[in-house]
C-alpha cells in the first residue's frame, strides 16, 4: 500500500486483506488533518485491484487506473452536504448497495461519518448488520466515540495517531515542500501532516518565528517596546498565540541544553543560538520565564487585552 506511516493500522487491514478476513465496515478516527481521507481513499484503491491481495495495489490494472483516475465504477464516496449527513444520503446508499456489481467489489466511503444524523445512522445499521458480500463501507470520523453503539460494536475501529518526524519529512516532501522551514513546521505540528502543511503554507508563522528568535536573543536592540516584535504582535491578533507557543518552545530547548540533553530539541535548525543563549542562562531564569508566558496565554484565554498581553511579551526581559 502506499502510504507513509500509521504502520500498525496499515498492517491490520492488509493482513485482513490477504487472509481474505476483509471485514465489511471500517471506521478511520483520528484529528482533522491526520489522513483519514487519503488512508480511506488508499484501502478502497487496494479492494478495489485486480491483482492478488499481496500485490494490491498494482498501480497498473484497470481497477487501479480507472481507481486513479477518479471513474472506478466499483467506488463510492458520500460527504455531508449540509452540516449533516441525512437520511436521504444513506437511503441512496442501501438502495445503490443492494445492486450487484458485474464483478469485484463495491466500496464505499463515508467521510466525517459522526456527522450522520441519528436517523441516518440507525439506517445505515441494518446494512451493517447484513451487509452484502461484495460490498466494503469505510467511515472517517473525527471522532469514534460519537458514533452511536450499535455502529461502533459492527465496525472495524483504526484509529490513526501522530506520525514520527521521518515520517512527517518523508510527507511534506512528497507534498513537494523542502525548505529549511521544515523542521520548525514538524516542531510545531504534533505529528499532523495537515497541520505542517499549514505552517510551511504561512508565511506570517514563520516571520513570528524568527522574530520571536532575535527578540529574544536580543537582536533587535536595547528598545524592546518599539522591537519589530511588538509592532508585528500589535497589528496581528492571531500572531500571538503562535508567539507564545514559539516562546514557550525556545525556552523548553535551552532547559534541554541546559540538563545536557540537546539532542532533541524542538528548534533544532537555531541550535547554535540556543546554546549560546544557555551559557549565559540559567535553569531558574528559564523556568520562571516559561511560567510567564504560561501565565499570559491564561490570562489571555480569559480577559486580557491584546496590546497588554503584547507589551508583557516584548517587555518581559529574558535575559
Ligand atoms: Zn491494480
Amino acid at each position: 500500500m502506499d502510504f507513509i506511516g500509521q504502520k500498525a493500522v496499515v498492517e491490520r487491514f492488509m493482513e485482513q486483506y490477504k487472509s481474505g478476513m476483509t471485514s465489511h465496515a471500517y471506521v478511520l478516527s483520528g484529528p482533522p488533518g491526520i489522513g483519514k481521507k487519503t488512508l480511506a481513499r488508499e484501502m478502497a484503491r487496494t479492494l478495489l485491484c485486480g491483482e492478488e491481495p499481496a500485490r494490491a495495489p498494482c498501480g497498473r490494472c484497470r481497477g487501479c487506473k480507472s481507481f486513479a483516475a477518479g471513474s472506478n465504477p466499483g467506488f463510492f464516496e458520500i460527504v455531508p452536504k449540509t452540516r449533516n449527513i441525512l437520511i436521504e444520503q444513506i437511503r441512496e446508499l442501501i438502495d445503490h448497495i443492494m445492486v450487484r456489481p458485474a464483478q469485484g467489489r463495491k466500496v464505499y466511503l463515508i467521510q466525517e461519518a459522526d456527522r450522520m444524523t441519528t436517523q441516518a445512522q440507525n439506517c445505515l445499521l441494518k446494512t451493517l448488520e447484513e451487509p452484502p458480500p461484495y460490498a466494503v463501507i469505510i467511515m472517517t470520523a473525527n471522532s469514534f466515540e460519537s458514533l452511536l453503539i450499535t455502529i461502533r460494536s459492527r465496525v472495524v475501529h483504526l484509529r490513526l495517531g501522530r506520525y514520527s518526524d521521518e515520517e512527517m519529512r518523508q510527507i511534506l516532501k512528497r507534498h513537494g515542500k523542502s525548505s529549511a522551514d521544515m523542521d520548525a513546521a514538524i516542531a510545531f505540528s504534533e505529528g499532523n501532516p495537515a497541520r505542517a502543511l499549514a505552517i510551511m503554507g504561512n508565511p506570517e508563522f514563520l516571520k513570528t518565528r524568527e522574530l520571536v528568535f532575535a527578540h529574544m536573543l536580543g537582536e533587535n536592540g536595547p528598545d524592546p517596546a518599539d522591537c519589530e516584535l511588538n509592532l508585528h504582535l500589535s497589528g496581528n491578533k492571531d500572531a500571538l498565540p503562535d508567539c507564545l507557543d514559539i516562546l514557550e518552545s525556545a525556552y523548553r530547548d535551552v532547559m534541554m541544553i541546559l540538563c545536557g540533553k540537546s539532542g532533541n530539541l524542538i528548534n533544532s535548525d537555531k541550535r547554535d543560538k540556543l546554546m549560546e543563549y544557555a551559557r549565559r542562562s540559567s535553569m531558574q531564569r528559564v523556568i520562571a520565564v516559561i511560567r510567564e508566558v504560561n501565565a499570559i496565554r491564561s490570562h489571555l484565554k480569559r480577559y486580557m487585552n491584546h496590546q497588554l498581553a503584547v507589551d508583557l511579551v516584548t517587555l518581559v526581559p529574558h535575559d
